[in-house]
């Protein structure tokens, strides 16, 4: 029941002019090797709460992935991910593999045309962004997530890059040389930005962590924390407008009115700070790439689809989902876990993120899906990459999206420019890729017509 408060407060929404200009707030969380396969039996048992709500109120799609490349080619990670935020195919991008830096990109990214438009990005964890991107305002490099990652976990005996790393002479090879590069100064752009944090110097216990879970935590940790920190801003700035806007209505006390707007929805808080306060807040987006699940997947895909085109065994799905404990408990000796454990654990971490930072449109990618190894004995058991293209996902919610739609399929092709009309910004005509309209409703595509410009190859920057 709505208390005197809650209704005098719903008045003065009412009173709030609409915004004309939306600062949307977007989260892309491309979840490495997410298949539909695995995320619909699940969310038909009740193990993916965020996601499902997030599905349900949104639009879903394959996502296709051979389009990186050409027809008939894998589907790669680097690959795909480059092409889904530069909406080119990987010949004009030029980013073949994870052993590139970003300066060696050919064609402007997302981020690269957002930053014209006033937007700032933040990027997690994201392949070929070492040693940084001048367009980006917060960048955790993937391979300072590596070093970060062993600093607070105590990796596995096998624990890949980032042991050897420490101990240069035991590894070669590209990689590893990028690692070491990488120690220890550009971890983070801005430099110290775990220290700012308050997340180094590290001194809690160090439980045993799988390399790529380790990492993945690190990327989430941060950007949950810089999630909180903007949240926090707001309120401190709400803080210092409150009393003056009190007093005009009516309120003796301040913190009953903060207490109220507490109590708010997303969109009511978004709709009091804008229009009543005047508090305009900045548009941002934030791009983090969780790595550990394409990893888990190779090694246990099997576990659900004996040969290639058997359908999946979804008691055997459950029966793993039912034997995770969370995401922290790895007895030794340590294995990588059961196949969908890493989307139970995304998915508990996107409710957290959720409930302390703020996002207007929140966008699930993947790069493939899994089929089994077609050799029967081959290694690894799950594979993405042999010839054939296994479509990923795209899941997108907000107040610009449909609801609750199935689209079909869409290409990866056709990501960064709808990414890029979410923002209200151009998009380039010569993109290999377009705008997808059937993802957003008709009034927003009535109240914003696309904007289009030649090419954004002009936002491609010069200088690391
Ligand atoms: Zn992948």
């Amino acid at each position: 029941m709505p208390t005197p408060l809650h209704r005098l407060i719903l008045f003065l929404l009412l009173l709030a002019p609409l915004t004309a200009c939306e600062q949307p707030r977007v989260l892309v969380l491309e979840a490495d090797g997410f298949a539909w396969e695995v995320i619909d039996p699940l969310m038909d048992g009740g193990y993916l709460p965020t996601i499902k709500k997030i599905v349900d109120g949104g639009v879903r799609a394959d996502l296709y992935c051979a389009d990186a490349t050409s027809p008939g080619l894998p589907c790669f990670c680097p690959q795909v991910w480059a092409t889904a935020m530069s909406g080119v195919k990987a010949w004009r991008h030029g980013i073949n593999n994870f052993a590139q830096n970003s300066d060696q990109r050919s064609s402007a990214m997302l981020w690269d045309v957002l930053r014209a438009e006033g937007v700032t990005t933040n990027l997690f964890s994201l392949h070929n962004t070492w040693p940084g991107e001048p367009n980006a305002e917060i960048v955790l490099t993937e391979e300072g997530a590596h070093l970060l990652g062993d600093l607070f976990y105590e990796i596995t005996p096998n624990g890949e890059f980032a042991r050897q790393a420490v101990s240069p002479p035991l590894y070669r090879g590209a990689h590893g040389r990028r690692l070491i590069a990488a120690l220890p100064g550009t971890w983070t752009q801005p430099a110290g930005l775990y220290e700012q944090l308050g997340l180094l110097p590290y001194d809690g216990p160090r439980v045993d962590a799988w390399f790529p879970v380790a990492k993945d935590r690190v990327a989430m940790e941060l950007l949950a924390r810089v999630a909180k920190e903007r949240q926090r801003d707001t309120q401190l700035s709400l803080k210092d407008a409150l009393p003056e806007e009190a007093r005009k209505y009516g309120f003796l006390n301040p913190h009953k009115l903060l207490r109220a707007y507490n109590n708010m929805s997303y969109g009511e808080r978004r709709q009091f700070r804008d229009g009543l306060l005047g508090i305009a807040d900045q548009a941002y987006l934030d791009v983090i790439l969780l790595h550990s699940n394409d990893r888990q997947s190779h090694m246990t895909w099997k576990s659900i689809q004996e040969r290639p085109f058997d359908s999946i065994d979804v008691e055997a799905l459950y029966q793993s989902a039912d034997a995770w404990t969370g995401p922290f408990v790895t007895p030794p000796p340590f294995q990588w876990g059961r196949i969908g454990w890493q989307y139970l654990e995304f998915d508990q971490w996107l409710g957290d993120l959720l409930s302390q930072g703020y996002y207007d449109h929140v966008v699930i990618l993947s790069d493939h899906g899994f089929q089994p190894n077609p050799i029967p004995s081959g290694s690894p058991p799950g594979v993405h990459n042999d010839g054939q293209a296994y479509n990923g996902v795209f899941i997108m919610k907000g107040p610009k999206v449909k609801r609750g739609l199935d689209i079909g399929r869409i290409s990866v092709l056709e990501v960064a420019p709808s990414l890029a009309y979410v923002f209200d910004a151009p998009i380039a005509t010569n993109l290999h890729g377009g705008l997808v309209e059937r993802i957003f409703s008709e009034d927003v595509l009535e109240a914003q017509p696309p904007r289009y410009i030649e090419s954004w190859q002009p936002y491609l920057p010069t200088q690391w």
